[in-house]
C-alpha cells in the first residue's frame, strides 16, 4: 500500500534524476554572471510604459496572439507577423518548440559545450538529447554534425527532430561558423533551432538564411542587449507552420497585456539599445586586452562575456576571492571540458575595472 503510494506521488523518472538549472543569485554590488544588461532600460521607456498601461482594459483577457506585438516585431525584421513567435522569455520559446516537435520517441542533437537549457528544457519535454562535441576551438565542426546525423539515423532509423546550435555560443563565446550553420541545414532532417541571444554583440545573424531554409528557426530575446531581462520576453523567427504548430501547445493568453504593451514600447528605442550594445562591445574589448596581461587563458568573444581560465590559481579560490569583494561572475566549470574557467559578463565601465583590479588581486 505505502509503497504504491510513494510511486503516485513521486515525480516521473526523467525528472527525478534531474538536476535544476540554476545560477546562484548572491546579494552582490557587482553582477556579472547572468549576462543581463548592466543598465536599466533608456530613459523614457519606463514613462511611456506607464502611459500605455492606461489603456490596457485589466479586465479583458489579453490578445491572444499578440498581434501587435508580432505586427511590431516583424516590422523589426521586415517580415510577416506569421513568422513571428512571441512567448515569455526565449525558454519557454524553446520549450513550446520541444512540445511541438521533440517528445516521447523523438531527439534533439546539441554540441557541447552549450547553453545548458537546451538539453535541460529537452529533458522536461521527454526529448532524448544526443551530445556532440564542439572542437578545440569551441567551434562545430561540420564533420562532427554529420557524425551525429548519421550516428542517430543509424542507431534509431531517423535523424534527431531538432538540432540546436547556439551563435554566439554561450558559455564559449564565438558565432558559429558558416561552414557549420551550412552543414546543419543541408543535412539536418528536422528543425535547425539558431539561439542567437547574443547576435547583436556580433553582428553577424543566420536571419537571412530563412528564405532559402524553412527548416530554420531564430531565437532572439529581449533579456540582454534590450535591458529587459526582468519583463521575461523572447521570440523564435520561424516558417508560419512552425509558429503556428507552437501555438498550438501554447496554453492560452500566455502573454500577459501588460507585456504586450511594454514589448511595443520597447521596440521605439532601436537605436538607443544599438548604441549601448557598441559601448559594451568596446567594454569587451578593453576586458579581453587587460585580461591578456594577467596570468589566464582567454577565449575569444563575439558577446556579452568572455571565458577565462586562472593558470596558477584554482577556480573556485578565484570565484570566492570576488564574491568578497561583492563581484559575482559565473562559475562554469560544470560544463563539459571547461572545468577551471570561469565566465564574466562585461558590465558598466566601472565595473569592468573593479572586476579587474579585483581579479588581480585574486592572482597575487
Ligand atoms: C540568456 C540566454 C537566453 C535568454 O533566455 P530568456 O528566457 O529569453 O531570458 C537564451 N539563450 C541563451 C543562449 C542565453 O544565454
Amino acid at each position: 500500500m505505502t509503497d504504491r503510494h510513494e510511486e503516485l506521488i513521486a515525480p516521473r523518472d526523467s525528472v527525478r534524476l534531474m538536476e535544476g538549472y540554476f545560477s546562484p543569485q548572491i546579494d552582490v554590488e557587482v553582477r556579472l554572471n547572468v549576462n543581463e544588461a548592466p543598465e536599466p532600460p533608456p530613459s523614457g521607456f519606463l514613462e511611456a510604459v506607464w502611459d500605455l498601461l492606461g489603456s490596457v482594459e485589466f479586465n479583458r483577457y489579453p490578445v491572444r496572439e499578440a498581434t501587435g506585438l508580432r505586427e511590431g516585431l516583424a516590422a523589426l525584421h521586415g517580415l510577416s507577423p506569421e513568422e513571428i513567435y512571441p512567448a515569455n522569455g526565449s525558454n519557454e520559446v524553446l520549450q513550446s518548440l520541444l512540445l511541438a516537435y521533440g517528445g516521447s520517441g523523438r531527439s534533439a542533437a546539441v554540441f557541447e559545450p552549450t547553453y545548458a537549457l537546451h538539453h535541460h528544457i529537452a529533458s522536461v519535454t521527454g526529448t532524448r538529447v544526443i551530445s556532440g562535441s564542439r572542437d578545440a576551438d569551441f567551434l562545430v565542426d561540420p564533420s562532427e554534425i554529420e557524425r551525429v546525423i548519421k550516428s542517430e539515423r543509424e542507431e534509431h532509423g531517423s535523424g534527431p527532430s531538432i538540432l540546436f546550435l547556439c551563435s554566439p555560443n554561450n558559455p564559449t563565446g564565438r558565432v558559429e561558423t558558416d561552414e557549420s550553420i551550412a552543414a546543419a541545414l543541408e543535412l539536418a532532417p528536422g528543425l535547425v533551432i539558431v539561439d542567437e541571444a547574443y547576435v547583436q554583440f556580433a553582428g553577424r545573424s543566420v536571419l537571412d538564411l530563412r528564405a532559402k531554409y524553412r527548416k530554420l528557426v531564430v531565437i532572439r530575446t529581449f533579456s540582454k542587449t534590450w535591458s529587459l531581462a526582468a519583463l521575461r520576453l523572447g521570440y523564435a523567427i520561424a516558417d508560419p507552420e512552425v509558429v503556428d504548430a507552437a501555438f498550438r501547445v501554447t496554453l492560452p493568453y500566455h502573454l500577459d497585456a501588460f507585456k504586450q504593451a511594454a514589448g511595443c514600447v520597447a521596440l521605439r528605442y532601436v537605436e538607443a539599445v544599438e548604441l549601448r550594445t557598441e559601448r559594451l562591445v568596446a567594454g569587451r574589448r578593453r576586458m579581453i586586452d587587460a585580461l591578456g596581461r594577467l596570468d589566464v587563458d582567454v577565449l575569444p568573444s563575439d558577446s556579452n562575456f568572455v571565458c577565462f581560465r586562472p593558470r596558477s590559481t584554482p577556480a573556485g579560490e578565484v570565484w570566492k576571492f570576488l564574491v568578497d569583494r561583492s563581484i559575482l561572475v559565473r562559475d562554469v566549470s560544470g560544463y563539459e571540458r571547461l572545468d577551471g574557467w570561469l565566465r564574466v559578463t562585461v558590465g558598466t565601465p566601472n565595473e569592468v575595472d573593479a572586476f579587474l583590479a579585483a581579479l588581480a588581486a585574486a592572482l597575487g
